[in-house]
Formats: structure tokens, C-alpha cells, sequence
């Protein structure tokens, strides 16, 4: 069989690895019985340039499970430290994830990380495995938002074995493969800085601005400066994009938190159903640290823990604050570009803001479900078709969101305003409007309640409706057919799910 990963040692590298031992561990992952496969994205497999056919064999099984290494592998679990909750947790690290290395791909180098693997020497009280359910969560979101075009780390396969896992009660372990140019964390940084070893910090800096931010170096300026800047850049983007599709990341500790900009860490996540700004997801966040509407603020104190970890490689503090200054204006220009898209507006005007703020407001007040909500607003403009239309018609396109709100004259008067405010745009073209909008507002996400049947079922060992569910994700924008149950309301039990950080 065609081998690509095996016969092709030389398309390994390790480029984390080389920064040497103070950086991480180098170990092999600790094997788990009998594993099987859970799912796999041949999308993914495809864009690594890995064979298909091989992701199927056993040699890729008991690869992806940790219980053999192929020819150019070099494990390792890797040292950073982390702010959680808001506090200084101090020395966390890689506990239950080991790198195998780095593949050249045809979309450049990629770490590929098994999550899952067992215990490393940063595992603290755990016990360095990930449950099914959790696995499976992973997977399916890092594809799903992918598929959205939201920057995130990728997931190759699901592997589980019965092996036992101790969690509330208990389960059994699952191994998650995933991949991303780097899973490099502000707590990378946030470890050096705060222990004082300011030569691993700079090496650390210098090696992500040689491999991911050449450009810090080329402009002008301290390059740690400009690294933040950028790093600050990316984070505003990717926040942006998940407010833009209601998505709740649940723990944004510094330790989750890629340098790349990247959605990294798949825990208690969620994709909102009844709209709430408040939405906590995590059920162990009772403060509501990490809620939906927290989450750009979150975003910016994490930035700026980065800052601080960086200022021995500043001139002064100042240099640092500066940096920052940009997420203020990126931010909210990110997302009005994103909420403006949603509305099918195409160029910036004022007053934007107010539009879709006044319909986010009106989708609060009566928990209308945000994804059906977007969906559904796409379709009413085919009704707009032409700037002197009967209102009657322009009416009868607007029923079926009508129908999600109670406060039924307020959004008749709001979608009057939205109305103008389209059919005064150059060359309005009702179809093509609503043609943009339906790639922009998703028909399917992740809800809660579709990833429980997921788990559910293959808890049973049938994967069907996983993979059922993944295909839908990984098209998100399009009506599969037979599919229209994952686009539907969740069901009254949804509201009941509670995740926690227990994974
Ligand atoms: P998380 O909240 O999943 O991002 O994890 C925070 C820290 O705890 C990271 O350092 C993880 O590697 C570690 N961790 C979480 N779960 C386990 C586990 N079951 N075994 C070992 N380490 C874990
Ligand atoms: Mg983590």
C-alpha cells in the first residue's frame, strides 16, 4: 500500500523540537488496546497530501492512536505556563498532548499533535487521556470551523479504544489528531517571561517571527513590538469571526489562546441557539468570565498578558501599550464588516452599526435562535427584488422571521430601515444579495444537542450519524439533502446539556 507518512521519513521536520530541551520533553506516547477508528476528514487528509486509502489501514490506526511511530517522528510534550480564570496558574504545559513533528504538506509545514496520548511530565494531577465525547467534539468543531472559513487548528481522525477513563463517571479514551502551522500559546511566552528566562523568551519570540511574522523584522520598529501588534491583529480577526456566528469558545485562558490567531482547544464551546449576549457555555465558568459578549474583552486582556510577557524584549511599557492599540479599532471593524455582510450590505456606511445592533437587540429580547434567525433574513431579500415593489411583497418575504419574534412592529420597523438601507446601495441586485448572504449566515453549525446524538450513537459503536452530522458541517452554507433535521430548531433538552471543562 502506498505509505505516504512511512516512506516519506523525509518529509518530517522539527523545527520546535530544535529550540531545544528547555522548550519541552521528548517522549513517546503512552499506547492504548485495540483501537478503532471514530472518524477521520479525508478533506483534511487530501490537503496534507496524505493518501486516502492509507488513512484507512492499520499502520495509520495504531499511528494516530500513539501505539507505533513512523520513520521521521520525534515526540515530544511541550513547557508553557498560563493565566486561567484570570489568575496565574503558573507551569501548566502539553499534559495529555504530544507533537510527533512537523510534515511538509502542500499548504506548508504541519504539526501534527495527538491529543489524548497519555501522560507527559506536565499531566499534574491528570491522567493525560481524553474522553470520547470530548474527542469527538474536537473533531467535528476544528472541521466545522474550518469550514465557516474561521482560522482554527484542523483535526485528521478520531481514534477510541475501551480503555477505562476515570471523569465523573466512567468513559473511555479517545485520541484526537490535529494539525496547525504551530500550537505555539501565549503561555509559551507567559512561561519564559515569568520565570525569568529571557534568552528561551527571545529564542522563543525570534523563532515565531522567522517562521509565521517575517514582516515584524522587514518594518520598522522593535520587531517583539510588531509581533504583538500582529499577533493582536489576528486574534481581533478570528474574535470577530466567532461573534459574527455566535460561537462561545467557553475557555479562553492564556493557554488556549494560538499565537497564530488560531481557534485552538475545542472544550466547552458552543454554537448559541437562542440568542443571549450573556451566553455562558462552560458550565464551570459560573462567573461568566468567558461569555459570549465577554469574549472580544477577554480577547484584549489576554493580549495584553502577552504584552506584559514580552516587555523584556521592549524598550518600555509604553512600546507594549502602543502595540495594543490597534485590537480597539481592528476589532469593531472587523465585526461590522462581518455584521454588515450578514445584513448583505457591501461597503461600510454610517450608521451600520446601529442597524445591526438594533437587530441583535431585538433578537435578545426574545431569544430568537441565531443561526435560524441570519439563515432565514438571507432569504427575505429575494422579496426586495425591485426598489418600488409592493411592500406587500417585500411583507410577505419578511414572514418567515416574523414568525421567531414576538415584538412584531419593532422588526417591521427595523426591516423597513434595513430595506432602504439595501435598495440605496449601488447596483442592488436582490438575487445576488441573497446569494452572498446564504454563504455568509451558515445553515448548519455545531448546536449542543447534534454533537449529543453524535456521541450518543457512537457510544453505541455507530458512527453513522457522526459522520452524517460532519459531512453537513463541512458544507455548511448548503441544503444537503435529507439533512434538514441539522438545520432545525434544537430540541426543548438542548437548553439542559451542560459541558463542562471535565474532557
Ligand atoms: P484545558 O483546559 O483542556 O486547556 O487544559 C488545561 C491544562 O490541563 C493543559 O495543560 C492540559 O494539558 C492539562 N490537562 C487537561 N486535561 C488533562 C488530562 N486529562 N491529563 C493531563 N493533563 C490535562
Ligand atoms: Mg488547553
Amino acid at each position: 500500500m502506498n505509505d505516504p507518512l512511512a516512506d516519506h521519513a523525509s518529509r518530517w521536520s522539527h523545527r520546535f523540537a530544535e529550540l531545544g530541551p528547555d522548550f519541552h520533553t521528548e517522549l513517546r506516547p503512552t499506547p492504548l488496546p485495540a483501537p478503532y477508528w471514530v472518524g477521520t476528514s479525508l478533506n483534511l487528509a487530501r490537503e496534507l497530501g496524505l493518501d486516502p486509502a492509507w488513512l484507512q489501514s492499520d499502520e495509520a490506526l495504531h499511528t494516530f492512536t500513539g501505539n507505533r511511530l513512523l520513520p521521521g517522528m520525534r515526540p515530544l510534550a511541550s513547557v508553557y505556563s498560563g493565566h486561567q480564570f484570570g489568575h496565574w496558574a503558573g507551569q501548566l504545559g502539553d499534559g495529555r498532548a504530544i507533537l510527533l513533528g512537523e510534515l511538509a504538506t502542500p499548504l506548508g509545514p504541519r504539526e501534527v499533535q495527538l491529543k489524548g496520548a497519555g501522560l507527559t511530565p506536565y499531566s499534574r494531577m491528570g491522567d493525560g487521556r481524553a474522553v470520547l465525547r470530548s474527542s469527538i467534539r474536537e473533531f467535528l468543531c476544528s472541521e466545522a470551523m474550518h469550514a465557516l472559513g474561521i482560522p482554527t487548528s484542523r483535526a485528521l481522525c478520531v481514534t477510541g479504544s475501551d480503555a477505562p477513563v476515570r471523569r465523573e463517571e466512567i468513559e473511555t479514551a479517545a485520541v484526537v489528531t490535529r494539525t496547525a502551522p504551530s500550537f505555539i500559546r501565549f503561555g509559551h511566552f507567559e512561561h519564559f517571561s515569568h520565570s525569568g528566562q529571557h534568552a528561551q523568551l527571545r529564542q522563543l519570540a525570534d523563532f515565531v517571527i522567522d517562521h509565521f511574522y517575517p514582516d515584524c523584522r522587514e518594518r520598522a520598529g522593535n520587531p517583539y513590538a510588531r509581533l504583538l501588534e500582529a499577533v493582536s491583529e489576528r486574534t481581533a480577526h478570528t474574535v470577530a469571526q466567532w461573534q459574527a456566528v455566535g460561537f462561545c469558545h467557553g475557555v479562553m485562558n492564556t493557554d488556549n489562546m494560538s499565537i497564530l490567531g488560531l481557534t485552538i482547544d475545542y472544550g466547552p464551546f458552543q454554537f448559541m441557539d437562542a440568542f443571549n449576549p450573556a451566553h455562558i457555555c462552560n458550565h464551570t465558568d459560573s462567573g461568566g468570565r468567558y461569555a459570549y459578549h465577554r469574549q472580544p474583552n477577554i480577547a484584549y486582556w489576554n493580549l495584553f498578558c502577552l504584552g506584559q510577557a514580552l516587555l523584556p524584549l521592549m524598550e518600555d511599557q509604553q512600546q507594549a501599550l502602543d502595540a495594543l492599540e490597534p485590537f480597539k479599532t481592528v476589532f469593531p471593524t472587523a465585526l461590522q464588516q462581518r455584521m454588515g455582510a450578514k445584513l448583505g450590505l457591501t461597503e461600510a456606511q454610517p450608521g451600520d452599526e446601529t442597524l445591526t445592533e438594533q437587530f441583535m437587540q431585538l433578537m435578545a429580547k426574545d431569544a430568537v435562535d441565531f443561526t435560524i434567525a441570519w439563515r432565514r433574513l438571507s432569504h427575505v431579500v429575494a422579496g426586495f427584488a425591485t426598489p418600488d415593489a409592493a411592500d406587500a411583497e417585500a411583507r410577505r418575504a419578511l414572514e418567515p422571521v416574523r414568525d421567531l419574534f414576538l415584538q412584531r412592529d419593532a422588526l417591521d420597523a427595523w426591516a423597513q430601515t434595513w430595506r432602504s438601507r439595501l435598495q440605496s446601495q449601488p447596483g442592488f441586485d436582490a438575487l445576488a444579495t441573497r446569494a452572498r448572504m446564504l454563504r455568509t449566515n451558515p445553515q448548519v453549525v455545531l448546536r449542543n444537542h447534534l454533537g449529543e446524538i453524535a456521541i450518543q450513537r457512537a457510544r453505541e459503536g455507530d458512527f453513522s450519524r457522526l459522520q452524517r452530522l460532519q459531512a453537513a458541517l463541512e458544507q455548511p452554507f448548503d441544503a444537503l439533502p435529507g439533512c434538514d433535521d441539522l438545520a432545525d430548531f434544537p430540541p426543548e433538552w438542548a437548553a439542559q446539556i451542560e459541558i463542562s471543562c471535565s474532557s
